[in-house]
């Protein structure tokens, strides 16, 4: 993953590109895997880093959404949860099974969540994890120590995934390289551009970083852009109307201390009637819930305060001790490309999660909704689009069985490396090497500098920001310890990269104003 050696594809400004795809983040990198992976020549652009907005900001879950069982969706969970165990299969370094414990306070609170559960398996035959079964409230206090215990009439105890959603990005980009696509980083979109008939054939890409610009010409353009959609609907017609609303959630990470356990909490109903996760993640538990709709798209959205609060409140019905603002690690929004509802007035738990493909006249293609769980099943949807207007020859879609990039069956997770899969004997011999190398970033954790060096040389990470948010993940768990590190990473990526110490001090000045809207 050299930026520059993909870069230089762009140099050629007579090549036609099969696909062009705007975006980098779970939607387009999965679109790039698709359609290099069916031989097509493709390249994607990313304005910032890749999985910089929602796509590093998910609750971390690989699952069907159970709470849209409560909706009736049943086609719309079936999907996912088939797309749940393809994830798990393809990528089984970064999915893994999770167990989730729903504590009930009434008799009728069991029999419904198990039947409702047991409706999940069945819905997951073939491709299921774990399977549900019903709980005393005894083994809910086993499984769940730091559970309310007055009142507590029993529970459910059911399986989905986990995983590691900012890393699975980066895989996904090593991935579509290997297939013999060009993806970069730090590029933007900046126009779309036209044939004699009005159709869109290509676009400007803007290195940001070289402040150069390269004509790409294009059978085909997605635009996977996010929260950012109507912004690229725009470059092909001015006369656009808005077809998303960003949608805001908000998580905060703890201490263990405040689960105790493997096993993650799911709150089916909380007092506003939203869903409540407090779920392990990376030896800490990140403790999320629905999100809500928002006026503006935001690339670094900022965690609203009352939602914070919210958070806390309710964590603390099911957690002893009940955690306060202090013992916030971090805290993180992320907002979710919803497909803008058709009635005025609806809110985002109404609004259906399901991924939408829209065609404009001038055959741009956009992608939109969904999740990252079914982000494969999203790539082949947009990729037959084009193949059925006719943009590109049909050939056959083979993401289904595609191994991801690090692909390990068995990960050893209480090895901090087992992210990296298959790679992590590489970073273990850059130690070999340069014993100097094992050196802590932080005190607190396990990560080291060869991680960082990895991070330039192998995962395209540009500055200290890309390496502490997304390809190791300590502003998301620690943004205090993520604060006190960025120096010695700029340091590091500086003598990779050749910065001055100008570099590094700006580096730094930014790094600690992103990290402080991870602090409370
Ligand atoms: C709070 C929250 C929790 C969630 N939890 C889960 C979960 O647990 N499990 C799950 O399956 N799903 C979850 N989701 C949903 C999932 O995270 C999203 O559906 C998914 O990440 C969206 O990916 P995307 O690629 O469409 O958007 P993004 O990740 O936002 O990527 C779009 C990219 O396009 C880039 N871009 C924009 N304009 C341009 C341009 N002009 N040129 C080049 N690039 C451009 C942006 O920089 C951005 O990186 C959650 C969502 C939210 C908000």
């Amino acid at each position: 993953m050299n930026r520059e050696e993909q870069l230089s594809h762009f140099f050629d400004n007579e090549k036609i590109w099969d696909v062009v795809i705007i975006g980098g983040g779970a939607t387009g990198l999965g679109c790039a895997v698709d359609a290099a992976s069916r031989g097509y020549s493709v390249a994607l652009l990313e304005r910032e880093d890749f999985a910089k907005c929602t796509s590093s900001r998910s609750t971390k879950l690989v699952h069907g959404g159970v709470r849209y069982l409560q909706k009736l969706e049943v086609d719309l969970v079936r999907e996912a949860l088939h797309e749940r165990g393809i994830m798990k299969r393809n990528a089984p370094h970064l999915v893994k099974d999770q167990a989730f414990v729903i504590s009930n306070y009434n008799y009728w609170d069991n029999i419904l969540y198990f039947c409702g559960l047991l409706f999940y398996d069945i819905l997951s035959f073939g491709f299921g994890y774990g399977r549900s079964r019903f709980i005393s409230a005894g083994k809910v206090l086993h499984y769940i120590p730091t559970s309310r215990r007055s009142g507590l009439k029993g529970g459910v105890v059911y399986h989905d995934g986990q995983f590691d959603d900012s890393r699975m990005a980066i895989n996904l980009a090593q991935t579509a390289i290997e297939r013999g696509a060009t993806v970069v980083n730090y590029t933007a979109a900046e126009k779309i551009l036209h044939d004699a008939d009005g159709k869109v054939c290509g676009v400007i890409a803007h290195d940001t970083l070289n402040n150069k610009s390269y004509e790409l010409k294009a059978r085909c353009v997605i635009n996977a852009a996010g929260i950012f959609v109507d912004e690229v609907m725009s470059m092909d017609n001015t006369q656009h109307s808005r077809s998303i609303v960003p949608s805001q959630g908000t998580h905060i990470v703890l201490d263990m201390k405040f689960l105790q356990s493997d096993y993650a909490i799911m709150v089916p109903h909380t007092s506003d009637g939203r869903v409540l996760f407090a779920v392990p993640w990376h030896d800490k538990v990140v403790v999320g819930t629905t999100d809500i709709v928002r006026p503006e798209s935001e690339s670094e959205p900022k965690p609203l305060e009352e939602e914070i609060d919210f958070i806390l409140s309710t964590a603390g019905l099911y957690m002893d001790p009940a955690p306060t603002r202090a013992d916030i690690l971090s805290v993180f929004a992320g907002q979710r490309p919803l497909a803008a509802p058709k009635k005025e007035g609806q809110n985002s738990k109404e609004v259906s999660r399901s991924h939408k493909i829209i065609t404009s006249e001038n055959n741009l293609i956009t992608i939109t909704g969904g999740k990252w769980t079914s982000y494969r099943l999203m790539a082949e949807d947009a990729i037959n689009k084009a193949i059925n207007i006719g943009l590109l020859p049909k050939r056959k879609c083979r993401t289904r069985s595609l191994k991801i990039h690090g692909w390990k069956p068995a990960p050893n997770l209480s090895d901090h490396l087992y992210v990296y899969g298959s790679d992590q004997e590489a970073i273990l011999k850059i130690i070999a090497d340069s014993p100097a190398l094992a050196e802590r970033l932080s005190p607190k954790y396990d990560y080291t500098a060869a991680e960082v060096i990895w991070a330039v040389r192998e995962e395209m990470a540009q500055t200290v920001e890309d390496v502490l948010a997304r390809r190791v993940r300590l502003l998301f768990i620690d943004a205090r310890e993520a604060k006190n590190a960025a120096r010695r990473v700029a340091e590091i990526i500086a003598a990779e990269r050749g910065h001055d110490s100008a570099w590094i001090d700006t580096q730094v000045t930014t790094f600690h104003s992103i990290a402080d809207n991870y602090i409370v």
